[in-house]
C-alpha cells in the first residue's frame, strides 16, 4: 500500500472509531485512535481531537467539562484531570 492510502485508511478508521464510541468503549477506542494515528504517522482530525481529554482518555461533555472562548481561543477544561486544552481558532 502506498503511504497516501495507509493515511486515508487510518483517517477513515479513526473517523469510525469515534463514531461508535460510546461510555462503555470510549477509553479502549480512543486509545486505539491514539495507536492509530502513532502507528501510521497521521494526524488526529482536528473535529476529533478536540471532542476528547488526550490524558485520561474522556470525551468531554458539559459536565465534565468546561469550555471558555477567549481572544479567539477556546479553552477547554478537563475537571477530571484538570488539564486545560487551547484551540486557536482562525477568522
Ligand atoms: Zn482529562
Amino acid at each position: 500500500m502506498k503511504n497516501q492510502d495507509i493515511k486515508k485508511e487510518a483517517l477513515s478508521q479513526m473517523n469510525s472509531l469515534f463514531k461508535e464510541t460510546n461510555n462503555n468503549t470510549e477509553k479502549r477506542y480512543l486509545e486505539l485512535i491514539q495507536k492509530i494515528s502513532k502507528k501510521t504517522n497521521t494526524h488526529i482530525p482536528k473535529e476529533i481531537k478536540r471532542k476528547f481529554c488526550k490524558h485520561c482518555l474522556t470525551i468531554y461533555t458539559s459536565t465534565n467539562s468546561t469550555r471558555r472562548i477567549k481572544n479567539n481561543k477556546i479553552i477547554i477544561t478537563c475537571k477530571k484531570c484538570n488539564s486545560i486544552k487551547r484551540i486557536i481558532t482562525k477568522k
